[in-house]
Protein backbone atom coordinates (compact mmCIF):
# COMPACT_ATOMS: atom_id res chain seq x y z
CA UNK A 1 0.00 0.00 0.00
CA UNK A 2 1.51 3.47 -0.91
CA UNK A 3 0.88 6.59 1.08
CA UNK A 4 1.02 9.53 -0.54
CA UNK A 5 1.12 12.70 1.46
CA UNK A 6 0.86 16.24 0.92
CA UNK A 7 4.01 18.29 0.29
CA UNK A 8 4.14 21.51 1.91
CA UNK A 9 7.28 23.38 2.67
CA UNK A 10 9.55 21.02 1.51
CA UNK A 11 7.92 18.42 3.55
CA UNK A 12 5.90 15.90 3.05
CA UNK A 13 2.73 15.82 5.65
CA UNK A 14 -0.26 13.98 6.47
CA UNK A 15 -3.86 16.31 5.77
CA UNK A 16 -5.02 17.90 9.51
CA UNK A 17 -7.81 16.03 9.78
CA UNK A 18 -5.86 12.69 9.04
CA UNK A 19 -8.85 11.44 6.31
CA UNK A 20 -7.89 9.72 3.67
CA UNK A 21 -9.03 8.35 0.09
CA UNK A 22 -8.76 5.03 -1.66
CA UNK A 23 -6.27 4.89 -4.95
CA UNK A 24 -7.39 2.13 -7.43
CA UNK A 25 -5.17 1.07 -10.09
CA UNK A 26 -6.99 0.76 -13.18
CA UNK A 27 -5.71 -2.11 -14.48
CA UNK A 28 -7.33 -4.55 -12.26
CA UNK A 29 -9.36 -2.51 -10.16
CA UNK A 30 -7.71 -2.87 -6.60
CA UNK A 31 -7.25 -0.52 -4.11
CA UNK A 32 -3.23 0.30 -4.07
CA UNK A 33 -2.65 3.50 -2.22
CA UNK A 34 -4.23 6.08 0.58
CA UNK A 35 -4.11 10.12 -0.51
CA UNK A 36 -5.03 13.00 1.72
CA UNK A 37 -8.54 14.03 2.00
CA UNK A 38 -7.43 17.20 2.49
CA UNK A 39 -9.34 20.50 2.98
CA UNK A 40 -9.04 24.39 3.05
CA UNK A 41 -7.03 23.92 6.23
CA UNK A 42 -4.43 22.17 4.49
CA UNK A 43 -4.49 24.60 1.53
CA UNK A 44 -4.73 27.42 3.95
CA UNK A 45 -1.19 25.94 5.44
CA UNK A 46 0.24 25.21 2.30
CA UNK A 47 -0.78 28.86 0.76
CA UNK A 48 1.09 30.60 3.87
CA UNK A 49 4.22 28.39 2.92
CA UNK A 50 4.24 29.36 0.03
CA UNK A 51 3.34 33.13 1.02
CA UNK A 52 6.29 32.51 3.67
CA UNK A 53 8.89 31.68 0.09
CA UNK A 54 7.65 34.06 -2.34
CA UNK A 55 9.79 36.82 -1.72
CA UNK A 56 13.28 35.38 -1.72
CA UNK A 57 12.03 33.08 -4.50
CA UNK A 58 10.45 35.86 -6.49
CA UNK A 59 13.88 38.23 -5.93
CA UNK A 60 15.98 35.36 -6.97
CA UNK A 61 18.66 35.73 -10.03
CA UNK A 62 16.64 34.73 -13.05
CA UNK A 63 19.68 32.54 -13.97
CA UNK A 64 19.30 30.71 -10.97
CA UNK A 65 16.09 29.96 -10.69
CA UNK A 66 16.45 28.34 -14.50
CA UNK A 67 18.80 26.62 -13.19
CA UNK A 68 17.04 24.84 -10.42
CA UNK A 69 14.25 24.38 -12.91
CA UNK A 70 16.80 22.46 -15.51
CA UNK A 71 18.05 20.71 -12.91
CA UNK A 72 14.33 19.48 -11.88
CA UNK A 73 14.13 18.67 -15.41
CA UNK A 74 17.61 16.87 -15.43
CA UNK A 75 16.88 14.26 -12.25
CA UNK A 76 13.35 13.84 -13.83
CA UNK A 77 14.87 12.45 -17.48
CA UNK A 78 16.93 10.20 -15.02
CA UNK A 79 14.01 8.46 -13.52
CA UNK A 80 12.06 8.23 -16.29
CA UNK A 81 11.65 4.56 -16.30
CA UNK A 82 10.52 4.92 -12.41
CA UNK A 83 7.67 7.72 -13.27
CA UNK A 84 6.76 5.56 -16.02
CA UNK A 85 6.02 2.80 -13.76
CA UNK A 86 4.30 4.74 -11.76
CA UNK A 87 1.87 7.04 -13.89
CA UNK A 88 1.05 4.01 -15.94
CA UNK A 89 -0.15 1.96 -12.34
CA UNK A 90 -1.74 4.98 -11.85
CA UNK A 91 -3.68 5.94 -14.89
CA UNK A 92 -3.76 2.58 -16.67
CA UNK A 93 -2.01 4.13 -19.90
CA UNK A 94 0.31 1.62 -21.94
CA UNK A 95 4.05 1.70 -20.50
CA UNK A 96 5.59 2.63 -23.17
CA UNK A 97 3.41 5.84 -24.21
CA UNK A 98 4.55 6.83 -20.87
CA UNK A 99 8.29 5.98 -21.31
CA UNK A 100 7.98 7.40 -24.73
CA UNK A 101 5.69 10.46 -24.24
CA UNK A 102 4.42 11.66 -20.67
CA UNK A 103 7.19 11.52 -18.44
CA UNK A 104 9.86 12.97 -20.86
CA UNK A 105 7.46 15.63 -21.81
CA UNK A 106 7.10 16.70 -17.81
CA UNK A 107 11.29 17.03 -18.01
CA UNK A 108 10.97 19.34 -21.20
CA UNK A 109 8.27 21.31 -19.40
CA UNK A 110 10.32 22.50 -16.98
CA UNK A 111 13.77 22.52 -18.95
CA UNK A 112 11.61 24.68 -21.75
CA UNK A 113 10.60 27.06 -19.08
CA UNK A 114 13.76 27.39 -17.04
CA UNK A 115 14.93 28.51 -20.13
CA UNK A 116 12.27 30.73 -21.92
CA UNK A 117 12.16 32.87 -18.69
CA UNK A 118 15.74 34.02 -19.40
CA UNK A 119 14.68 34.74 -22.83
CA UNK A 120 11.57 37.00 -21.73
CA UNK A 121 11.88 40.92 -22.12
CA UNK A 122 10.10 43.84 -21.43
CA UNK A 123 8.94 46.13 -23.41
CA UNK A 124 9.81 50.01 -23.69
CA UNK A 125 8.18 52.27 -25.54
CA UNK A 126 9.97 56.08 -26.55
CA UNK A 127 7.98 59.01 -27.23
CA UNK A 128 10.29 61.52 -28.12
CA UNK A 129 8.01 64.28 -28.99
CA UNK A 130 6.75 64.51 -25.21
CA UNK A 131 10.09 63.30 -23.93
CA UNK A 132 8.88 60.06 -21.79
CA UNK A 133 9.55 57.01 -21.81
CA UNK A 134 7.53 54.31 -21.07
CA UNK A 135 8.82 50.93 -20.01
CA UNK A 136 6.70 47.60 -18.95
CA UNK A 137 7.70 45.34 -15.99
CA UNK A 138 6.01 42.21 -15.72
CA UNK A 139 6.18 40.72 -11.94
CA UNK A 140 5.22 37.71 -10.75
CA UNK A 141 1.46 37.60 -9.59
CA UNK A 142 2.31 35.84 -5.88
CA UNK A 143 0.87 32.64 -4.84
CA UNK A 144 -0.60 31.10 -7.29
CA UNK A 145 -2.77 27.92 -7.48
CA UNK A 146 -2.50 24.83 -10.49
CA UNK A 147 -5.18 22.42 -10.78
CA UNK A 148 -4.61 19.23 -13.34
CA UNK A 149 -6.83 16.43 -14.66
CA UNK A 150 -6.19 12.45 -15.01
CA UNK A 151 -5.28 12.05 -18.72
CA UNK A 152 -1.74 13.49 -18.87
CA UNK A 153 -1.47 13.47 -15.16
CA UNK A 154 2.46 14.45 -14.52
CA UNK A 155 2.45 16.38 -18.29
CA UNK A 156 -0.39 18.66 -17.33
CA UNK A 157 0.42 19.35 -14.21
CA UNK A 158 3.96 20.46 -14.72
CA UNK A 159 3.02 22.02 -17.98
CA UNK A 160 1.33 24.93 -15.30
CA UNK A 161 3.92 24.77 -12.42
CA UNK A 162 6.61 25.42 -14.66
CA UNK A 163 5.86 28.50 -16.26
CA UNK A 164 4.45 29.61 -12.69
CA UNK A 165 7.76 28.90 -11.24
CA UNK A 166 9.69 30.30 -14.12
CA UNK A 167 8.23 33.45 -13.59
CA UNK A 168 8.57 33.88 -10.34
CA UNK A 169 5.59 32.83 -8.36
CA UNK A 170 5.38 30.26 -5.65
CA UNK A 171 3.02 27.68 -6.10
CA UNK A 172 -0.43 25.79 -4.31
CA UNK A 173 -1.11 22.50 -6.53
CA UNK A 174 -3.58 19.72 -6.74
CA UNK A 175 -3.08 16.89 -9.11
CA UNK A 176 -6.49 15.21 -10.04
CA UNK A 177 -7.63 12.90 -6.97
CA UNK A 178 -7.61 9.74 -9.61
CA UNK A 179 -3.96 10.20 -10.25
CA UNK A 180 -2.19 11.44 -7.65
CA UNK A 181 1.15 9.54 -7.52
CA UNK A 182 3.66 10.94 -10.04
CA UNK A 183 2.78 14.43 -8.29
CA UNK A 184 3.38 12.93 -5.30
CA UNK A 185 7.20 11.46 -6.39
CA UNK A 186 7.67 14.86 -7.81
CA UNK A 187 7.95 16.53 -4.48
CA UNK A 188 11.59 14.42 -3.71
CA UNK A 189 13.02 15.66 -6.87
CA UNK A 190 12.09 19.03 -6.06
CA UNK A 191 13.81 18.72 -2.90
CA UNK A 192 16.77 17.05 -4.39
CA UNK A 193 17.19 19.97 -6.96
CA UNK A 194 17.35 22.71 -4.58
CA UNK A 195 14.00 24.16 -5.02
CA UNK A 196 13.43 26.50 -1.58
CA UNK A 197 10.49 24.85 0.74
CA UNK A 198 7.49 26.35 0.00
CA UNK A 199 7.69 27.75 -3.71
CA UNK A 200 5.99 24.39 -4.57
CA UNK A 201 3.29 23.17 -2.58
CA UNK A 202 1.19 19.99 -3.43
CA UNK A 203 -1.98 19.57 -1.80
CA UNK A 204 -4.20 16.41 -2.37
CA UNK A 205 -7.53 15.89 -2.45
CA UNK A 206 -11.18 16.29 -3.76
CA UNK A 207 -11.70 18.49 -6.22
CA UNK A 208 -15.17 19.42 -4.54
CA UNK A 209 -13.09 19.69 -1.47
CA UNK A 210 -9.26 20.53 -1.97
CA UNK A 211 -9.62 22.28 -5.43
CA UNK A 212 -12.38 24.30 -4.33
CA UNK A 213 -10.57 25.85 -1.78
CA UNK A 214 -8.18 26.68 -3.58
CA UNK A 215 -10.05 28.43 -6.07
CA UNK A 216 -11.73 29.82 -3.02
CA UNK A 217 -8.47 31.47 -1.40
CA UNK A 218 -9.01 35.01 -1.11
CA UNK A 219 -4.90 35.30 -1.66
CA UNK A 220 -4.27 32.48 -4.20
CA UNK A 221 -5.01 35.31 -7.49
CA UNK A 222 -4.70 33.00 -10.21
CA UNK A 223 -6.07 30.04 -10.67
CA UNK A 224 -4.42 27.76 -13.90
CA UNK A 225 -7.06 25.16 -14.87
CA UNK A 226 -7.26 22.16 -17.00
CA UNK A 227 -10.12 19.49 -16.73
CA UNK A 228 -13.94 19.74 -18.03
CA UNK A 229 -15.80 22.34 -19.13
CA UNK A 230 -18.68 21.94 -16.41
CA UNK A 231 -15.69 21.99 -14.08
CA UNK A 232 -14.17 25.11 -15.57
CA UNK A 233 -17.87 27.04 -15.96
CA UNK A 234 -18.08 26.18 -12.25
CA UNK A 235 -14.15 27.63 -11.29
CA UNK A 236 -15.19 30.86 -13.41
CA UNK A 237 -18.21 31.24 -11.56
CA UNK A 238 -16.51 30.84 -8.16
CA UNK A 239 -13.37 33.14 -8.94
CA UNK A 240 -15.03 36.33 -11.02
CA UNK A 241 -16.37 38.07 -7.60
CA UNK A 242 -12.80 37.09 -5.94
CA UNK A 243 -11.10 38.91 -9.49
CA UNK A 244 -8.84 36.18 -10.55
CA UNK A 245 -6.63 35.79 -13.14
CA UNK A 246 -7.88 32.37 -14.98
CA UNK A 247 -6.59 30.27 -17.25
CA UNK A 248 -8.87 27.52 -18.56
CA UNK A 249 -8.02 24.55 -20.74
CA UNK A 250 -11.48 22.51 -21.06
CA UNK A 251 -13.12 20.03 -23.09
CA UNK A 252 -12.42 19.08 -27.02
CA UNK A 253 -14.74 17.59 -29.63
CA UNK A 254 -12.51 17.49 -32.35
CA UNK A 255 -12.75 17.01 -35.87
CA UNK A 256 -10.54 15.10 -38.20
CA UNK A 257 -11.10 16.39 -41.84
CA UNK A 258 -9.70 13.80 -44.84
CA UNK A 259 -9.79 14.63 -48.11
CA UNK A 260 -9.16 11.95 -50.44
CA UNK A 261 -6.32 13.90 -52.15
CA UNK A 262 -3.89 13.45 -48.77
CA UNK A 263 -0.77 10.55 -48.44
CA UNK A 264 -3.38 8.17 -47.55
CA UNK A 265 -1.35 5.55 -45.97
CA UNK A 266 0.39 8.53 -43.60
CA UNK A 267 -3.06 9.62 -43.22
CA UNK A 268 -4.36 6.33 -42.08
CA UNK A 269 -1.73 5.35 -39.42
CA UNK A 270 -1.86 8.73 -37.74
CA UNK A 271 -5.61 8.40 -37.77
CA UNK A 272 -5.50 5.26 -35.55
CA UNK A 273 -3.18 7.02 -33.13
CA UNK A 274 -5.07 10.62 -32.99
CA UNK A 275 -8.21 8.26 -32.20
CA UNK A 276 -6.98 6.08 -29.49
CA UNK A 277 -3.95 7.47 -28.08
CA UNK A 278 -4.21 6.81 -24.52
CA UNK A 279 -7.26 5.07 -24.88
CA UNK A 280 -8.92 8.00 -26.57
CA UNK A 281 -8.21 9.99 -23.30
CA UNK A 282 -6.53 12.99 -24.09
CA UNK A 283 -8.25 16.25 -24.91
CA UNK A 284 -7.03 16.81 -28.58
CA UNK A 285 -7.81 13.11 -29.52
CA UNK A 286 -9.64 13.65 -33.42
CA UNK A 287 -12.95 12.21 -32.20
CA UNK A 288 -15.21 12.64 -35.01
CA UNK A 289 -13.54 11.98 -38.27
CA UNK A 290 -15.08 13.04 -41.35
CA UNK A 291 -14.12 11.18 -44.93
CA UNK A 292 -14.73 12.90 -48.22
CA UNK A 293 -17.74 10.42 -50.05
CA UNK A 294 -15.17 9.47 -52.41
CA UNK A 295 -12.46 7.39 -50.49
CA UNK A 296 -15.24 7.07 -47.49
CA UNK A 297 -15.97 3.16 -48.17
CA UNK A 298 -11.72 2.58 -48.84
CA UNK A 299 -11.17 4.59 -46.09
CA UNK A 300 -14.25 2.25 -43.55
CA UNK A 301 -12.61 -0.82 -44.54
CA UNK A 302 -8.61 0.05 -44.10
CA UNK A 303 -9.46 1.98 -40.82
CA UNK A 304 -11.77 -0.67 -38.85
CA UNK A 305 -8.82 -3.40 -39.93
CA UNK A 306 -6.44 -1.43 -38.60
CA UNK A 307 -8.39 -0.63 -35.30
CA UNK A 308 -9.05 -4.51 -34.81
CA UNK A 309 -4.87 -5.00 -34.97
CA UNK A 310 -4.76 -2.62 -31.37
CA UNK A 311 -4.01 -4.77 -28.48
CA UNK A 312 -5.81 -4.42 -25.65
CA UNK A 313 -4.08 -5.54 -22.90
CA UNK A 314 -2.35 -4.65 -19.48
CA UNK A 315 -0.67 -1.17 -18.96
CA UNK A 316 2.80 -2.83 -18.45
CA UNK A 317 3.01 -4.90 -20.83
CA UNK A 318 5.09 -3.79 -23.58
CA UNK A 319 2.96 -4.96 -26.51
CA UNK A 320 -0.27 -3.03 -25.40
CA UNK A 321 -1.90 -0.37 -27.67
CA UNK A 322 -4.94 0.45 -25.53
CA UNK A 323 -4.22 -0.11 -21.39
CA UNK A 324 -7.25 0.30 -18.80
CA UNK A 325 -9.38 3.35 -18.77
CA UNK A 326 -8.60 5.16 -15.44
CA UNK A 327 -11.67 4.62 -13.43
CA UNK A 328 -14.86 2.59 -13.24
CA UNK A 329 -16.86 5.06 -13.39
CA UNK A 330 -15.25 6.61 -16.49
CA UNK A 331 -16.05 2.99 -17.91
CA UNK A 332 -19.10 3.20 -17.74
CA UNK A 333 -19.76 6.40 -18.36
CA UNK A 334 -18.16 5.57 -21.98
CA UNK A 335 -20.25 2.60 -22.49
CA UNK A 336 -23.21 4.67 -21.31
CA UNK A 337 -22.21 6.64 -24.96
CA UNK A 338 -21.87 3.12 -27.31
CA UNK A 339 -25.30 1.87 -25.81
CA UNK A 340 -26.63 5.17 -26.98
CA UNK A 341 -25.62 4.76 -30.52
CA UNK A 342 -27.02 0.71 -30.46
CA UNK A 343 -30.61 2.87 -29.14
CA UNK A 344 -30.40 5.53 -31.71
CA UNK A 345 -29.63 3.24 -34.78
CA UNK A 346 -25.70 4.08 -35.50
CA UNK A 347 -24.01 1.23 -36.81
CA UNK A 348 -21.17 -0.09 -34.39
CA UNK A 349 -18.68 -1.17 -37.04
CA UNK A 350 -16.03 -2.13 -34.94
CA UNK A 351 -15.42 -2.62 -30.98
CA UNK A 352 -18.02 -1.67 -28.46
CA UNK A 353 -17.59 -4.17 -25.78
CA UNK A 354 -15.80 -4.47 -22.48
CA UNK A 355 -12.84 -6.63 -22.45
CA UNK A 356 -11.62 -8.92 -19.71
CA UNK A 357 -8.09 -9.35 -19.40
CA UNK A 358 -6.49 -12.58 -18.33
CA UNK A 359 -5.37 -12.18 -14.56
CA UNK A 360 -6.88 -8.99 -14.53
CA UNK A 361 -10.45 -9.57 -14.59
CA UNK A 362 -11.66 -6.48 -12.48
CA UNK A 363 -9.51 -3.93 -14.77
CA UNK A 364 -11.21 -1.52 -16.84
CA UNK A 365 -11.15 -2.39 -20.17
CA UNK A 366 -12.34 -1.60 -23.45
CA UNK A 367 -12.18 -2.69 -27.28
CA UNK A 368 -11.43 0.69 -29.63
CA UNK A 369 -14.66 1.60 -31.25
CA UNK A 370 -15.70 2.66 -34.45
CA UNK A 371 -19.19 4.12 -35.24
CA UNK A 372 -20.44 5.39 -38.04
CA UNK A 373 -23.09 7.90 -37.37
CA UNK A 374 -25.81 8.91 -39.23
CA UNK A 375 -25.44 12.93 -38.62
CA UNK A 376 -23.66 15.18 -36.70
CA UNK A 377 -26.45 16.28 -34.18
CA UNK A 378 -26.41 13.27 -32.52
CA UNK A 379 -24.76 13.27 -28.73
CA UNK A 380 -21.93 10.91 -30.09
CA UNK A 381 -20.76 13.82 -32.09
CA UNK A 382 -21.69 16.71 -30.05
CA UNK A 383 -20.79 15.42 -26.35
CA UNK A 384 -16.94 14.55 -25.54
CA UNK A 385 -16.53 10.99 -25.00
CA UNK A 386 -13.41 11.12 -23.67
CA UNK A 387 -12.77 7.17 -24.52
CA UNK A 388 -11.69 5.07 -27.34
CA UNK A 389 -14.51 5.82 -29.19
CA UNK A 390 -14.48 7.56 -32.87
CA UNK A 391 -17.00 8.67 -35.24
CA UNK A 392 -17.03 8.67 -38.58
CA UNK A 393 -19.20 10.01 -41.44
CA UNK A 394 -19.27 10.96 -44.93
CA UNK A 395 -18.96 14.42 -46.63
CA UNK A 396 -19.81 15.98 -50.23
CA UNK A 397 -18.25 19.30 -50.02
CA UNK A 398 -15.55 21.85 -48.31
CA UNK A 399 -18.45 24.05 -47.22
CA UNK A 400 -20.42 21.05 -45.62
CA UNK A 401 -17.50 19.62 -43.56
CA UNK A 402 -16.75 22.86 -42.29
CA UNK A 403 -20.01 23.40 -41.46
CA UNK A 404 -20.00 20.33 -39.54
CA UNK A 405 -16.62 20.51 -38.04
CA UNK A 406 -17.56 24.42 -36.76
CA UNK A 407 -21.04 23.13 -34.93
CA UNK A 408 -20.21 21.46 -31.52
CA UNK A 409 -19.99 23.91 -28.70
CA UNK A 410 -16.62 22.88 -28.17
CA UNK A 411 -13.32 24.91 -30.23
CA UNK A 412 -9.77 23.13 -28.86
CA UNK A 413 -8.38 21.39 -31.87
CA UNK A 414 -8.79 20.21 -35.79
CA UNK A 415 -6.80 17.74 -38.04
CA UNK A 416 -6.74 18.26 -41.55
CA UNK A 417 -5.79 16.09 -44.33
CA UNK A 418 -5.01 17.53 -48.28
CA UNK A 419 -2.70 17.91 -49.90
CA UNK A 420 -4.07 21.24 -51.75
CA UNK A 421 -2.65 24.44 -50.91
CA UNK A 422 -5.53 26.64 -51.30
CA UNK A 423 -8.05 24.47 -49.70
CA UNK A 424 -5.61 24.38 -46.72
CA UNK A 425 -5.37 28.08 -46.44
CA UNK A 426 -9.17 27.92 -46.52
CA UNK A 427 -9.87 25.73 -44.36
CA UNK A 428 -7.47 26.77 -41.54
CA UNK A 429 -8.75 30.21 -41.54
CA UNK A 430 -12.04 29.02 -41.17
CA UNK A 431 -11.76 26.63 -38.30
CA UNK A 432 -13.23 27.62 -35.16
CA UNK A 433 -10.33 26.14 -32.97
CA UNK A 434 -7.41 27.10 -31.33
CA UNK A 435 -5.16 24.77 -32.81
CA UNK A 436 -5.11 23.26 -36.40
CA UNK A 437 -2.72 20.33 -37.37
CA UNK A 438 -2.72 20.20 -41.47
CA UNK A 439 -1.16 16.30 -42.17
CA UNK A 440 -0.43 15.26 -38.88
CA UNK A 441 -1.31 15.64 -35.42
CA UNK A 442 0.00 16.47 -32.13
CA UNK A 443 3.23 17.78 -33.50
CA UNK A 444 4.15 20.17 -30.66
CA UNK A 445 6.34 22.66 -30.33
CA UNK A 446 6.17 24.47 -26.81
CA UNK A 447 6.86 27.81 -27.87
CA UNK A 448 3.71 27.85 -29.97
CA UNK A 449 0.35 29.32 -28.32
CA UNK A 450 -1.80 26.13 -26.45
CA UNK A 451 -5.56 26.36 -25.64
CA UNK A 452 -9.10 26.27 -27.29
CA UNK A 453 -12.28 28.85 -28.13
CA UNK A 454 -15.58 28.46 -27.19
CA UNK A 455 -16.63 26.07 -24.34
CA UNK A 456 -13.14 24.48 -24.46
CA UNK A 457 -11.25 27.28 -22.59
CA UNK A 458 -10.22 30.79 -21.78
CA UNK A 459 -6.25 32.04 -22.58
CA UNK A 460 -3.31 30.35 -23.99
CA UNK A 461 -0.74 28.43 -22.13
CA UNK A 462 2.78 27.56 -23.70
CA UNK A 463 6.06 29.85 -24.75
CA UNK A 464 5.72 33.73 -23.58
CA UNK A 465 1.77 33.22 -23.62
CA UNK A 466 2.12 31.27 -20.11
CA UNK A 467 5.11 33.41 -19.15
CA UNK A 468 2.36 36.81 -19.52
CA UNK A 469 -0.39 34.97 -17.63
CA UNK A 470 1.66 34.22 -14.52
CA UNK A 471 2.69 37.56 -14.64
CA UNK A 472 1.33 41.00 -13.87
CA UNK A 473 2.40 43.48 -16.61
CA UNK A 474 2.78 47.23 -15.12
CA UNK A 475 3.49 50.19 -17.08
CA UNK A 476 5.89 52.78 -15.73
CA UNK A 477 6.00 56.26 -17.67
CA UNK A 478 9.34 58.51 -17.42
CA UNK A 479 9.07 62.34 -18.29
CA UNK A 480 12.61 63.04 -18.65
P1 LIG B 1 -12.44 17.49 -14.03
O1 LIG B 1 -12.95 18.80 -14.48
O2 LIG B 1 -13.36 16.56 -13.37
O3 LIG B 1 -11.22 17.67 -13.01
C1 LIG B 1 -10.05 18.40 -13.31
C2 LIG B 1 -9.39 18.82 -12.01
O4 LIG B 1 -10.24 19.74 -11.33
C3 LIG B 1 -9.16 17.66 -11.05
O5 LIG B 1 -7.99 17.89 -10.31
C4 LIG B 1 -10.38 17.76 -10.16
O6 LIG B 1 -10.19 17.11 -8.94
C5 LIG B 1 -10.51 19.27 -10.03
N1 LIG B 1 -11.82 19.77 -9.63
C6 LIG B 1 -13.03 19.18 -9.72
N2 LIG B 1 -13.99 19.98 -9.20
C7 LIG B 1 -13.38 21.12 -8.80
C8 LIG B 1 -13.82 22.33 -8.19
N3 LIG B 1 -15.10 22.54 -7.87
N4 LIG B 1 -12.92 23.30 -7.92
C9 LIG B 1 -11.61 23.11 -8.23
N5 LIG B 1 -11.13 21.98 -8.77
C10 LIG B 1 -11.99 21.00 -9.07
O7 LIG B 1 -11.76 16.84 -15.31
P2 LIG B 1 -11.13 15.40 -15.42
O8 LIG B 1 -10.08 15.21 -14.38
O9 LIG B 1 -12.26 14.43 -15.51
O10 LIG B 1 -10.36 15.50 -16.82
C11 LIG B 1 -10.98 15.28 -18.04
C12 LIG B 1 -11.35 16.58 -18.72
O11 LIG B 1 -10.22 17.40 -18.87
C13 LIG B 1 -11.89 16.36 -20.11
O12 LIG B 1 -13.03 17.15 -20.31
C14 LIG B 1 -10.76 16.84 -20.99
O13 LIG B 1 -11.16 17.28 -22.26
C15 LIG B 1 -10.19 17.95 -20.19
N6 LIG B 1 -8.83 18.22 -20.61
C16 LIG B 1 -8.54 19.39 -21.28
C17 LIG B 1 -7.27 19.65 -21.77
C18 LIG B 1 -6.94 20.93 -22.46
O14 LIG B 1 -5.76 21.26 -22.54
N7 LIG B 1 -7.91 21.69 -22.97
C19 LIG B 1 -6.19 18.67 -21.60
C20 LIG B 1 -6.59 17.48 -20.87
C21 LIG B 1 -7.86 17.28 -20.40
P3 LIG B 1 -10.68 15.58 -8.77
O15 LIG B 1 -10.01 14.77 -9.80
O16 LIG B 1 -10.23 15.26 -7.41
O17 LIG B 1 -12.17 15.62 -8.92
Amino acid sequence: MIIIQNYINGQFQNPLNDEWLDNYNPSNGEVYGRIPNSTGEDVDVAFKAARTAFPNWSEKNIEERSRILIKISELLEAKVAHFAEAESKDNGKPINLAKAVDIPRAASNFRFFGNAITQFASESHENVGQQALNYTLRQPIGVVGCISPWNLPLYLFTWKIAPALAAGNCVVAKPSEITPLTAYLLGEICNEAGLPKGVLNIVHGLGTITGQAIVEHPNIKAISFTGGTATGAHIARTAAPLFKKLSLELGGKNPNIIFADCDYEDMLTTTVRSSFANQGQICLCGSRIFVENSIYEKFKRDFVAKVQQLIVGHPSNTSTNIGALVSKSHLEKVVGYIDQAKVENHTILCGGKKVTVKNYENGYYLEPTVIEVKSNECSLNQEEIFGPVVTIMPFHSEKEVLEMANSVKYGLSATLWTNNLKRTMRICNQLQTGIVWVNTWMLRDLRTPFGGMKDSGVGREGGFEALRFFTESKNICIKY
